[in-house]
């Protein structure tokens, strides 16, 4: 066994394939530690998997290697170490890159092998994977709803796509991350995904233009707050509130994959033909916003943009 100095220790461990059992441990890959994925593996970690890990960028698997995870070099070799490969990235573009490109997993991904899709990428990025992967290798899609703090404390929502069969194998390790709800076949985890998610950048466009309406009408902040309260957007108010009146937006969820998600949105309704003119003027805002640079910013953030365009119109 190699010991390099360093932050990543990226020593052999052995591959540990196994036949596992409900309640038993497994040895979980998971690709991609941004600001889910990174939590997700560190639940894992918490609760006794054995972890592998792989990211673009190597150097924020280091906190998670200090941890005990094996850093592997390329997502291929991340495939072939681990019984369930979890992806948690950006967007569907990172995706095919990850599993199709060189090194990708599909080339060490077998029969042994099951992955788990958690981003939010949309039914159509789903099928391609189902399309690309080796015969014999299990394939659920089973994208979350909650953010960075619901990942570190294991208490998000996911829903699962995919076999009966294969879904309830691998409920106990989703269950480490929070409550996995088996919603149907393959595709379906991505199209639940997109239905929660119809609804959250709708909600925020609403109360962004009620906020400017107030302003627009002479109603002082705190006034329109209380009002708001106590309509069916109230607890969205009572949420958004501190962030809107100190005008910091903590990053939990960037305004640019927010914008992915309503894009996603909109196109999975064009391709079944649903009109949806209240997504696609949601989606609006969210476009206008990452136009006027704040694609970094929290996807809340959107609230403010709003205001701010009612004032200088
Ligand atoms: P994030 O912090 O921006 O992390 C994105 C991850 O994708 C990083 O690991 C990044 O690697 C990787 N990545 C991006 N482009 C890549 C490429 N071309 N090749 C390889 N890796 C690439 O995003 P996040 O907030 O963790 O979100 C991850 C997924 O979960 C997204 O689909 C998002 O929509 C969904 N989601 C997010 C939230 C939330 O509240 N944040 C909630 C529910 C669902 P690098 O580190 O190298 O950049």
């Amino acid at each position: 066994m190699t010991d390099h100095p360093g932050p990543l220790r990226r020593e052999r461990a052995p591959v540990k394939r196994r036949i596992w059992q409900d309640g038993a441990m497994a040895t979980v890959a998971v690709i991609g530690l941004g600001g889910m994925g990174s939590r997700m593996a560190g639940r894992l970690l918490d609760v006794g998997h054995d972890l592998v890990v792989w990211n673009r960028t190597p150097q924020r698997a280091s906190d998670l290697v200090a941890r005990g995870a094996v850093a592997a070099d390329s997502p291929a070799e991340a495939a072939r170490r681990a019984e369930l490969v979890i992806t948690m990235l950006a967007d569907p573009a990172a995706l095919q890159e990850v599993v199709e490109g060189p090194q990708g997993i599909l080339a060490g991904a077998d029969a042994s092998t099951t992955l788990a899709e958690m981003s939010t990428v949309g039914p159509p990025a789903v099928r391609r994977l189902a399309a690309m992967l080796p015969e014999g290798v299990g394939l659920l899609d089973a994208p979350v709803l909650g953010s960075v703090s619901e990942a570190e404390s294991g208490s998000l929502r996911i829903f699962v796509g995919g076999p009966e069969q294969l879904a309830q194998r691998w409920m106990p390790v989703l269950g480490a991350l929070g409550s996995p709800m088996h919603v149907g076949p393959l595709g379906a985890g991505a199209a639940a995904k997109l239905v929660a998610n119809s609804t959250l950048f709708g909600v925020l466009a609403v109360l962004g233009e009620a906020l400017a309406l107030a302003d627009g009408l002479g109603l002082p902040r705190d006034t329109a707050f209380e009002v708001l309260s106590a309509t069916p957007v109230g607890s969205q108010a009572d949420r958004r509130r501190p962030a809107v009146e100190s005008g910091q937006f903590p990053l939990r969820f960037a305004l640019s994959l927010a914008l992915k998600d309503a894009d996603l949105v909109v196109s999975a309704a064009e391709s079944v033909g649903v009109d949806l003119p209240v997504a696609a003027a949601a989606r609006q805002w969210v476009a206008s916003a990452q136009e006027a640079g704040l694609g970094d910013r929290d996807y809340s953030a959107v609230i403010a943009h709003i205001t701010d365009a009612a004032r200088s119109a």
